[in-house]
Protein backbone atom coordinates (compact mmCIF):
# COMPACT_ATOMS: atom_id res chain seq x y z
CA UNK A 1 0.00 0.00 0.00
CA UNK A 2 1.21 3.61 -0.69
CA UNK A 3 0.41 6.00 1.35
CA UNK A 4 0.15 9.81 1.27
CA UNK A 5 0.31 10.04 6.03
CA UNK A 6 2.09 13.26 7.92
CA UNK A 7 3.63 10.74 9.77
CA UNK A 8 5.14 13.58 12.56
CA UNK A 9 3.46 13.44 15.72
CA UNK A 10 1.82 16.60 16.14
CA UNK A 11 -0.36 18.03 19.15
CA UNK A 12 -4.10 19.36 18.67
CA UNK A 13 -5.54 21.08 21.55
CA UNK A 14 -9.09 20.36 22.36
CA UNK A 15 -11.14 23.84 22.58
CA UNK A 16 -10.77 25.62 26.24
CA UNK A 17 -14.33 26.01 26.04
CA UNK A 18 -15.90 22.96 24.96
CA UNK A 19 -14.73 20.38 27.61
CA UNK A 20 -18.13 20.42 29.07
CA UNK A 21 -19.67 17.80 26.67
CA UNK A 22 -19.63 14.49 26.12
CA UNK A 23 -17.83 14.18 23.02
CA UNK A 24 -18.39 11.41 19.98
CA UNK A 25 -15.63 9.60 19.49
CA UNK A 26 -15.84 8.87 15.99
CA UNK A 27 -17.86 8.60 12.09
CA UNK A 28 -17.23 6.41 9.71
CA UNK A 29 -18.06 6.48 5.73
CA UNK A 30 -17.64 4.12 2.82
CA UNK A 31 -18.27 3.85 -1.13
CA UNK A 32 -18.29 0.99 -3.24
CA UNK A 33 -18.98 1.57 -7.16
CA UNK A 34 -18.84 5.25 -8.06
CA UNK A 35 -15.33 6.12 -10.12
CA UNK A 36 -13.77 8.06 -7.64
CA UNK A 37 -15.15 6.84 -4.80
CA UNK A 38 -12.81 9.10 -2.77
CA UNK A 39 -14.24 12.10 -3.37
CA UNK A 40 -17.70 10.57 -2.06
CA UNK A 41 -15.66 9.37 1.01
CA UNK A 42 -14.23 13.24 2.00
CA UNK A 43 -17.56 14.80 1.22
CA UNK A 44 -19.63 12.43 3.69
CA UNK A 45 -17.13 12.63 6.18
CA UNK A 46 -17.19 16.24 6.36
CA UNK A 47 -20.95 16.07 6.56
CA UNK A 48 -20.16 13.52 9.79
CA UNK A 49 -17.25 16.23 11.01
CA UNK A 50 -18.96 16.60 14.69
CA UNK A 51 -17.77 13.57 15.44
CA UNK A 52 -14.98 13.76 15.49
CA UNK A 53 -12.75 17.06 14.68
CA UNK A 54 -9.39 15.70 15.30
CA UNK A 55 -7.69 13.81 12.89
CA UNK A 56 -9.82 12.12 9.58
CA UNK A 57 -8.65 9.09 7.03
CA UNK A 58 -9.33 7.78 3.86
CA UNK A 59 -8.39 4.34 2.41
CA UNK A 60 -8.99 3.66 -1.21
CA UNK A 61 -8.60 0.91 -3.95
CA UNK A 62 -8.12 0.53 -7.78
CA UNK A 63 -7.89 -2.37 -9.53
CA UNK A 64 -4.15 -1.88 -10.84
CA UNK A 65 -3.46 0.33 -8.56
CA UNK A 66 -3.82 -1.15 -5.25
CA UNK A 67 -4.54 0.23 -2.16
CA UNK A 68 -3.22 4.05 -1.43
CA UNK A 69 -4.23 5.74 1.85
CA UNK A 70 -4.30 9.58 3.82
CA UNK A 71 -4.82 10.17 7.49
CA UNK A 72 -4.42 13.54 8.23
CA UNK A 73 -4.33 15.92 11.23
CA UNK A 74 -7.57 18.54 11.29
CA UNK A 75 -11.07 19.06 9.89
CA UNK A 76 -11.74 17.13 6.71
CA UNK A 77 -12.45 20.47 4.49
CA UNK A 78 -8.68 21.36 5.38
CA UNK A 79 -7.35 18.68 4.03
CA UNK A 80 -9.14 15.98 1.63
CA UNK A 81 -10.29 19.05 -0.49
CA UNK A 82 -6.80 19.26 -2.03
CA UNK A 83 -6.54 17.63 -5.98
CA UNK A 84 -3.27 17.14 -5.42
CA UNK A 85 -4.08 14.83 -2.40
CA UNK A 86 -7.05 13.35 -3.72
CA UNK A 87 -5.62 12.08 -6.74
CA UNK A 88 -3.63 10.24 -5.03
CA UNK A 89 -6.08 8.21 -3.36
CA UNK A 90 -8.45 6.77 -7.11
CA UNK A 91 -10.74 3.93 -7.19
CA UNK A 92 -14.07 2.98 -6.79
CA UNK A 93 -13.99 1.54 -3.26
CA UNK A 94 -12.99 3.35 -0.20
CA UNK A 95 -13.73 3.98 3.62
CA UNK A 96 -12.81 7.24 5.85
CA UNK A 97 -12.77 7.64 9.28
CA UNK A 98 -13.07 11.16 11.82
CA UNK A 99 -12.18 10.90 14.91
CA UNK A 100 -11.71 12.69 18.34
CA UNK A 101 -9.12 10.67 20.42
CA UNK A 102 -10.43 8.30 23.68
CA UNK A 103 -9.44 5.29 23.57
CA UNK A 104 -6.07 5.42 22.00
CA UNK A 105 -3.41 8.09 22.72
CA UNK A 106 -5.81 11.35 24.00
CA UNK A 107 -5.30 14.49 23.34
CA UNK A 108 -1.96 14.04 22.36
CA UNK A 109 -3.21 11.69 19.09
CA UNK A 110 0.34 10.65 16.84
CA UNK A 111 -0.68 9.58 13.12
CA UNK A 112 -0.47 6.04 13.66
CA UNK A 113 -3.20 6.42 15.69
CA UNK A 114 -5.69 7.95 13.06
CA UNK A 115 -7.87 5.43 11.36
CA UNK A 116 -8.52 3.86 9.40
CA UNK A 117 -6.34 0.24 9.84
CA UNK A 118 -4.40 -1.51 7.27
CA UNK A 119 -3.79 -5.14 7.34
CA UNK A 120 -2.54 -7.37 4.91
CA UNK A 121 -3.28 -11.07 4.48
CA UNK A 122 -2.40 -14.51 2.79
CA UNK A 123 -5.77 -13.50 0.58
CA UNK A 124 -5.05 -9.74 0.21
CA UNK A 125 -5.75 -6.53 2.11
CA UNK A 126 -8.54 -5.21 4.25
CA UNK A 127 -8.88 -1.96 5.96
CA UNK A 128 -11.24 -0.94 8.76
CA UNK A 129 -12.27 2.07 10.29
CA UNK A 130 -14.48 1.99 13.78
CA UNK A 131 -16.43 4.07 15.86
CA UNK A 132 -17.12 2.67 19.25
CA UNK A 133 -14.89 1.28 21.94
CA UNK A 134 -13.78 -2.61 22.78
CA UNK A 135 -14.25 -3.01 26.23
CA UNK A 136 -11.91 -5.64 26.35
CA UNK A 137 -9.30 -4.29 24.40
CA UNK A 138 -6.49 -4.21 27.09
CA UNK A 139 -7.18 -7.65 27.97
CA UNK A 140 -7.18 -8.78 24.12
CA UNK A 141 -4.05 -6.81 23.22
CA UNK A 142 -2.20 -8.48 26.45
CA UNK A 143 -2.85 -11.73 25.14
CA UNK A 144 -2.37 -10.51 21.40
CA UNK A 145 1.10 -9.10 22.38
CA UNK A 146 2.03 -12.35 24.61
CA UNK A 147 1.34 -14.32 21.06
CA UNK A 148 3.99 -12.61 19.04
CA UNK A 149 1.36 -9.52 17.51
CA UNK A 150 3.34 -6.25 16.97
CA UNK A 151 0.76 -3.30 17.47
CA UNK A 152 1.98 -0.06 15.75
CA UNK A 153 -1.18 2.30 17.62
CA UNK A 154 -2.44 2.81 20.92
CA UNK A 155 -6.02 2.15 19.27
CA UNK A 156 -8.67 -0.56 20.29
CA UNK A 157 -9.42 -0.43 16.95
CA UNK A 158 -5.97 -2.60 16.05
CA UNK A 159 -6.81 -5.23 18.04
CA UNK A 160 -9.34 -6.19 15.21
CA UNK A 161 -6.77 -6.22 12.51
CA UNK A 162 -4.27 -8.55 14.65
CA UNK A 163 -7.42 -10.79 15.47
CA UNK A 164 -8.44 -11.18 11.79
CA UNK A 165 -4.52 -12.22 10.96
CA UNK A 166 -4.62 -14.79 13.86
CA UNK A 167 -8.11 -16.08 12.09
CA UNK A 168 -7.53 -19.80 10.31
CA UNK A 169 -11.01 -18.72 8.55
CA UNK A 170 -9.84 -18.55 4.42
CA UNK A 171 -11.74 -15.47 3.54
CA UNK A 172 -11.19 -11.97 4.93
CA UNK A 173 -15.01 -11.18 5.99
CA UNK A 174 -14.79 -14.98 7.52
CA UNK A 175 -11.82 -13.83 9.59
CA UNK A 176 -13.49 -10.52 10.54
CA UNK A 177 -16.47 -12.40 11.97
CA UNK A 178 -14.00 -14.41 13.83
CA UNK A 179 -12.23 -11.28 15.56
CA UNK A 180 -15.64 -9.27 16.38
CA UNK A 181 -17.04 -12.62 18.18
CA UNK A 182 -13.87 -11.81 20.54
CA UNK A 183 -14.67 -8.02 20.82
CA UNK A 184 -16.76 -6.65 23.68
CA UNK A 185 -18.43 -3.41 23.76
CA UNK A 186 -19.49 -1.15 20.94
CA UNK A 187 -18.61 -1.25 17.73
CA UNK A 188 -19.58 0.28 14.16
CA UNK A 189 -16.98 -1.33 11.92
CA UNK A 190 -16.72 0.00 8.03
CA UNK A 191 -14.35 -2.10 6.42
CA UNK A 192 -12.98 -2.91 2.69
CA UNK A 193 -11.13 -5.49 0.87
CA UNK A 194 -10.00 -5.25 -2.69
CA UNK A 195 -13.69 -5.52 -4.02
CA UNK A 196 -15.66 -5.65 -1.06
CA UNK A 197 -17.62 -2.78 1.46
CA UNK A 198 -18.23 -4.25 4.68
CA UNK A 199 -20.25 -2.99 7.79
CA UNK A 200 -20.66 -4.28 10.97
CA UNK A 201 -22.24 -3.40 14.24
CA UNK A 202 -22.36 -5.26 17.52
CA UNK A 203 -24.36 -7.15 18.79
CA UNK A 204 -26.52 -4.49 20.77
CA UNK A 205 -26.32 -1.93 17.56
CA UNK A 206 -24.96 0.51 20.37
CA UNK A 207 -23.71 2.85 17.97
CA UNK A 208 -25.32 3.64 14.51
CA UNK A 209 -25.01 2.40 10.80
CA UNK A 210 -27.23 3.16 8.12
CA UNK A 211 -26.68 1.68 4.59
CA UNK A 212 -27.64 3.96 1.28
CA UNK A 213 -27.24 3.70 -2.49
CA UNK A 214 -26.37 5.95 -5.42
CA UNK A 215 -27.92 5.14 -8.45
CA UNK A 216 -27.76 1.57 -9.15
CA UNK A 217 -25.09 0.02 -8.23
CA UNK A 218 -22.85 2.32 -5.40
CA UNK A 219 -23.46 1.76 -2.23
CA UNK A 220 -22.73 3.42 0.88
CA UNK A 221 -22.21 3.06 4.68
CA UNK A 222 -22.58 6.14 6.96
CA UNK A 223 -22.62 6.62 10.72
CA UNK A 224 -25.59 8.75 10.35
CA UNK A 225 -27.81 9.80 7.39
CA UNK A 226 -26.53 13.19 6.79
CA UNK A 227 -23.90 12.20 5.28
CA UNK A 228 -26.24 10.60 2.57
CA UNK A 229 -27.57 13.31 2.25
CA UNK A 230 -24.27 14.94 1.22
CA UNK A 231 -23.63 12.93 -1.48
CA UNK A 232 -27.42 12.44 -3.10
CA UNK A 233 -27.78 8.97 -1.80
CA UNK A 234 -30.59 7.23 -0.97
CA UNK A 235 -31.24 5.98 2.70
CA UNK A 236 -31.99 2.33 2.33
CA UNK A 237 -32.10 1.57 6.10
CA UNK A 238 -30.26 1.02 9.12
CA UNK A 239 -27.96 -2.21 9.64
CA UNK A 240 -29.28 -4.21 12.65
CA UNK A 241 -27.71 -4.69 15.82
CA UNK A 242 -25.47 -7.79 15.34
CA UNK A 243 -25.35 -7.47 11.20
CA UNK A 244 -22.56 -7.73 9.15
CA UNK A 245 -22.99 -6.92 5.21
CA UNK A 246 -21.07 -7.93 2.70
CA UNK A 247 -21.40 -5.37 -0.69
CA UNK A 248 -19.73 -5.63 -4.24
CA UNK A 249 -20.93 -3.77 -6.99
CA UNK A 250 -21.83 -6.58 -8.74
CA UNK A 251 -23.91 -8.25 -6.38
CA UNK A 252 -25.27 -5.86 -3.86
CA UNK A 253 -25.21 -6.42 -0.46
CA UNK A 254 -25.64 -9.43 1.19
CA UNK A 255 -26.30 -9.86 5.21
CA UNK A 256 -25.14 -12.26 7.86
CA UNK A 257 -25.52 -12.51 11.44
CA UNK A 258 -22.33 -13.85 13.18
CA UNK A 259 -23.48 -12.65 16.67
CA UNK A 260 -25.71 -14.44 19.47
CA UNK A 261 -28.74 -12.44 18.98
CA UNK A 262 -29.67 -10.06 21.40
CA UNK A 263 -32.28 -7.09 22.16
CA UNK A 264 -30.61 -4.08 20.36
CA UNK A 265 -29.30 -1.36 23.16
CA UNK A 266 -28.88 1.98 21.22
CA UNK A 267 -27.30 4.64 22.61
CA UNK A 268 -29.82 7.06 23.36
CA UNK A 269 -27.42 9.94 24.04
CA UNK A 270 -27.24 9.55 20.47
CA UNK A 271 -30.82 11.20 20.21
CA UNK A 272 -29.89 14.18 22.54
CA UNK A 273 -26.67 15.50 22.06
CA UNK A 274 -24.24 13.45 19.16
CA UNK A 275 -26.47 12.85 15.75
CA UNK A 276 -26.80 15.62 13.80
CA UNK A 277 -30.47 17.23 14.02
CA UNK A 278 -30.95 16.55 10.42
CA UNK A 279 -30.43 12.67 10.68
CA UNK A 280 -32.73 10.26 10.87
CA UNK A 281 -32.57 7.43 13.81
CA UNK A 282 -35.03 4.55 13.96
CA UNK A 283 -37.64 6.48 11.24
CA UNK A 284 -37.20 9.39 13.35
CA UNK A 285 -35.93 12.78 12.61
CA UNK A 286 -32.94 13.60 15.67
CA UNK A 287 -34.20 17.53 15.15
CA UNK A 288 -38.12 16.16 16.04
CA UNK A 289 -37.43 14.19 19.01
CA UNK A 290 -34.82 16.82 20.48
CA UNK A 291 -38.41 19.02 20.41
CA UNK A 292 -40.50 16.13 21.81
CA UNK A 293 -37.77 16.15 24.84
CA UNK A 294 -38.17 20.12 25.21
CA UNK A 295 -41.73 19.52 25.48
CA UNK A 296 -41.48 16.60 27.84
CA UNK A 297 -39.52 19.03 29.61
CA UNK A 298 -41.52 21.10 30.18
CA UNK A 299 -44.35 19.36 31.39
CA UNK A 300 -42.02 17.54 34.12
CA UNK A 301 -40.49 21.03 35.03
CA UNK A 302 -43.01 24.45 34.54
CA UNK A 303 -41.48 27.32 36.03
CA UNK A 304 -42.87 30.87 35.46
CA UNK A 305 -40.54 33.15 33.67
CA UNK A 306 -40.66 35.78 30.22
CA UNK A 307 -38.19 33.81 27.94
CA UNK A 308 -37.18 30.16 26.86
CA UNK A 309 -33.55 30.40 25.47
CA UNK A 310 -31.20 27.84 24.09
CA UNK A 311 -27.50 27.30 24.80
CA UNK A 312 -26.92 27.06 21.35
CA UNK A 313 -26.59 24.67 19.30
CA UNK A 314 -27.36 21.59 20.93
CA UNK A 315 -30.37 22.91 23.41
CA UNK A 316 -31.99 24.77 20.78
CA UNK A 317 -34.25 22.27 19.18
CA UNK A 318 -35.30 21.36 23.13
CA UNK A 319 -36.01 24.99 24.04
CA UNK A 320 -38.28 25.27 20.95
CA UNK A 321 -40.12 22.47 22.44
CA UNK A 322 -40.17 23.51 25.60
CA UNK A 323 -41.08 27.06 24.47
CA UNK A 324 -44.40 25.47 22.73
CA UNK A 325 -45.28 23.18 25.39
CA UNK A 326 -44.98 25.89 27.74
CA UNK A 327 -46.12 29.06 26.10
CA UNK A 328 -43.07 31.37 27.03
CA UNK A 329 -41.81 33.10 24.69
CA UNK A 330 -38.62 31.78 22.59
CA UNK A 331 -35.91 33.77 22.33
CA UNK A 332 -31.94 34.19 21.25
CA UNK A 333 -30.91 34.92 24.31
CA UNK A 334 -27.54 33.77 23.49
CA UNK A 335 -25.34 34.38 20.33
CA UNK A 336 -22.96 31.32 19.59
CA UNK A 337 -19.76 32.79 17.35
CA UNK A 338 -20.25 30.60 14.55
CA UNK A 339 -16.41 30.80 13.34
CA UNK A 340 -14.94 29.89 16.19
CA UNK A 341 -13.15 26.99 14.41
CA UNK A 342 -9.69 26.57 15.71
CA UNK A 343 -8.48 30.30 15.25
CA UNK A 344 -7.08 30.01 19.22
CA UNK A 345 -5.11 26.68 18.69
CA UNK A 346 -2.43 27.48 21.38
CA UNK A 347 -4.96 29.61 23.40
CA UNK A 348 -2.65 32.06 25.78
CA UNK A 349 -3.80 31.92 29.53
CA UNK A 350 -5.47 35.49 28.75
CA UNK A 351 -7.65 33.83 25.88
CA UNK A 352 -8.03 30.76 27.71
CA UNK A 353 -9.59 32.67 30.69
CA UNK A 354 -11.95 34.48 28.61
CA UNK A 355 -13.40 30.64 28.09
CA UNK A 356 -16.94 30.61 27.01
CA UNK A 357 -17.13 34.47 26.28
CA UNK A 358 -14.81 33.57 23.10
CA UNK A 359 -17.65 31.69 21.44
CA UNK A 360 -21.35 32.95 23.19
CA UNK A 361 -22.35 36.37 23.68
CA UNK A 362 -25.27 37.28 25.83
CA UNK A 363 -28.18 39.36 23.53
CA UNK A 364 -27.99 41.50 26.49
CA UNK A 365 -31.08 44.05 25.08
CA UNK A 366 -33.38 40.82 25.18
CA UNK A 367 -31.69 39.88 28.46
CA UNK A 368 -32.09 42.73 30.87
CA UNK A 369 -34.68 42.47 33.45
CA UNK A 370 -36.09 38.86 32.42
CA UNK A 371 -36.48 35.72 34.43
CA UNK A 372 -34.86 33.39 31.63
CA UNK A 373 -35.08 29.39 31.35
CA UNK A 374 -31.91 28.16 29.37
CA UNK A 375 -32.40 24.90 28.12
CA UNK A 376 -29.01 23.08 27.76
CA UNK A 377 -28.53 19.16 26.30
CA UNK A 378 -26.61 17.78 29.51
CA UNK A 379 -24.53 18.90 32.13
CA UNK A 380 -20.88 17.15 32.63
CA UNK A 381 -18.54 18.80 34.63
CA UNK A 382 -21.00 22.04 35.74
CA UNK A 383 -18.18 24.70 34.25
CA UNK A 384 -19.42 25.82 30.98
CA UNK A 385 -22.85 26.01 33.06
CA UNK A 386 -21.58 28.29 35.64
CA UNK A 387 -19.86 30.66 33.31
CA UNK A 388 -23.11 31.21 31.12
CA UNK A 389 -25.12 31.77 34.24
CA UNK A 390 -22.68 34.71 35.43
CA UNK A 391 -22.49 35.87 31.57
CA UNK A 392 -26.73 36.03 32.04
CA UNK A 393 -27.03 37.65 35.40
CA UNK A 394 -24.12 40.13 34.15
CA UNK A 395 -26.69 40.88 31.27
CA UNK A 396 -28.87 41.99 33.94
CA UNK A 397 -31.58 38.92 33.88
CA UNK A 398 -33.81 39.36 37.18
CA UNK A 399 -33.86 35.01 37.09
CA UNK A 400 -32.03 32.13 35.65
CA UNK A 401 -33.59 28.59 35.47
CA UNK A 402 -31.69 26.22 33.78
CA UNK A 403 -33.81 23.27 32.36
CA UNK A 404 -31.53 19.97 31.12
CA UNK A 405 -32.60 17.74 28.00
CA UNK A 406 -30.94 15.11 29.55
CA UNK A 407 -30.97 13.28 32.74
CA UNK A 408 -28.25 13.94 35.25
CA UNK A 409 -24.90 12.22 33.45
CA UNK A 410 -23.89 10.56 36.35
CA UNK A 411 -21.77 7.83 34.97
CA UNK A 412 -19.02 7.61 32.68
CA UNK A 413 -19.74 5.76 28.77
CA UNK A 414 -16.99 2.98 27.93
CA UNK A 415 -19.19 2.63 24.71
CA UNK A 416 -16.90 5.56 22.32
CA UNK A 417 -17.78 8.49 24.24
CA UNK A 418 -15.36 11.12 25.85
CA UNK A 419 -16.45 11.33 29.15
CA UNK A 420 -14.37 12.72 32.35
CA UNK A 421 -13.93 10.27 35.00
CA UNK A 422 -16.82 9.59 37.23
CA UNK A 423 -15.65 11.45 40.21
CA UNK A 424 -15.33 14.84 37.76
CA UNK A 425 -19.23 14.10 36.79
CA UNK A 426 -20.93 16.91 38.72
CA UNK A 427 -24.20 14.80 38.93
CA UNK A 428 -21.98 11.88 40.62
CA UNK A 429 -21.14 13.70 43.29
CA UNK A 430 -24.35 16.07 44.15
CA UNK A 431 -27.82 15.78 44.47
CA UNK A 432 -30.03 18.19 42.14
CA UNK A 433 -30.20 20.40 44.92
CA UNK A 434 -26.68 20.61 45.82
CA UNK A 435 -25.89 21.24 41.52
CA UNK A 436 -28.28 23.93 41.54
CA UNK A 437 -26.26 25.61 44.89
CA UNK A 438 -23.37 25.17 43.00
CA UNK A 439 -24.27 26.42 39.72
CA UNK A 440 -25.69 29.45 41.31
CA UNK A 441 -28.69 29.81 39.77
CA UNK A 442 -32.88 29.99 40.59
CA UNK A 443 -33.83 26.62 39.51
CA UNK A 444 -31.99 23.50 38.19
CA UNK A 445 -34.04 20.67 36.47
CA UNK A 446 -33.26 17.58 34.49
CA UNK A 447 -35.70 15.65 32.06
CA UNK A 448 -36.54 12.03 34.04
CA UNK A 449 -35.40 9.01 32.45
CA UNK A 450 -39.11 8.36 31.74
CA UNK A 451 -39.37 11.56 29.67
CA UNK A 452 -36.68 10.93 27.84
CA UNK A 453 -37.80 7.28 26.97
CA UNK A 454 -40.91 8.74 25.90
CA UNK A 455 -39.65 11.59 23.99
CA UNK A 456 -37.69 8.95 21.59
CA UNK A 457 -40.86 7.39 21.22
CA UNK A 458 -41.27 4.70 24.30
CA UNK A 459 -44.69 5.85 24.80
CA UNK A 460 -44.42 3.58 28.37
CA UNK A 461 -41.32 5.30 28.94
CA UNK A 462 -38.28 3.39 30.56
CA UNK A 463 -39.74 -0.49 31.63
CA UNK A 464 -37.59 -3.45 31.88
CA UNK A 465 -39.75 -5.31 29.20
CA UNK A 466 -40.11 -2.36 26.88
CA UNK A 467 -38.17 -1.14 24.12
CA UNK A 468 -34.30 -0.34 25.37
CA UNK A 469 -31.85 1.89 25.14
CA UNK A 470 -28.14 2.10 26.62
CA UNK A 471 -28.58 4.67 29.29
CA UNK A 472 -25.66 4.05 31.32
CA UNK A 473 -23.99 7.39 31.49
CA UNK A 474 -27.77 8.42 33.57
CA UNK A 475 -28.72 5.10 34.84
CA UNK A 476 -25.15 3.38 35.78
CA UNK A 477 -26.98 -0.11 34.47
CA UNK A 478 -23.86 -1.06 31.80
CA UNK A 479 -25.54 -3.47 29.11
CA UNK A 480 -21.95 -5.16 28.57
CA UNK A 481 -19.90 -5.06 31.31
CA UNK A 482 -16.68 -2.34 31.03
CA UNK A 483 -14.21 -5.77 31.51
CA UNK A 484 -11.49 -3.66 31.04
CA UNK A 485 -12.10 -0.76 33.45
CA UNK A 486 -13.75 -2.95 35.98
CA UNK A 487 -10.07 -4.84 36.38
CA UNK A 488 -8.61 -1.33 37.22
CA UNK A 489 -11.35 -0.81 39.67
CA UNK A 490 -13.62 0.86 38.54
CA UNK A 491 -16.95 0.20 40.78
CA UNK A 492 -20.62 -0.71 39.08
CA UNK A 493 -23.62 0.43 40.56
CA UNK A 494 -24.46 -0.75 43.74
CA UNK A 495 -28.02 -2.18 45.04
CA UNK A 496 -28.14 1.10 47.28
CA UNK A 497 -27.52 3.85 44.94
S1 LIG B 1 -23.31 5.24 28.27
FE1 LIG B 1 -24.48 7.01 27.55
S2 LIG B 1 -23.25 7.92 25.92
FE2 LIG B 1 -22.46 5.86 26.28
S3 LIG B 1 -23.50 4.54 24.81
FE3 LIG B 1 -24.68 4.46 26.70
S4 LIG B 1 -26.21 6.12 26.49
FE4 LIG B 1 -24.63 6.46 24.94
Amino acid sequence: MSHSDTQAAETFYSHPFDDDKLREECGVFGVVGTSDAANFVALGLHALQHRGQEAGGIVAHAPGVGFNSARRFGYVRDNFTKASLMETLPGPLAIGHVRYSTAGSKGNTAIRDVQPFFGEFSMGGAAIAHNGNITNADALRKELIERGSIFQSSSDSECIIHLMARSLQQSIPERMKDALRRCEGAFSVVAMTRTKLIGVRDPLGVRPLVLGKIGDNAWVLSSETCGLDIIGAEFVREIKAGEMVVITEADGVTSYFPFEQKAARFCIFEHVYFSRPDSIIGGQSVYETRRQIGVELARETPVEADLVCPVPDSGTPAAIGYSQESGIPYAMGIIRNQYMGRTFIEPTEQIRNMGVRLKLNVNRALIKGKRVILVDDSVVRGTTSRKIKEMILDAGAAEVHFRIASPPTAWPCFYGVDTPEREKLLAATMSEDEMRGHLGVDSLKFISLDGLYRAVGVAEGRTPGGKRYCDACFSGEYPVAPSDMLDKGFELKTAAE
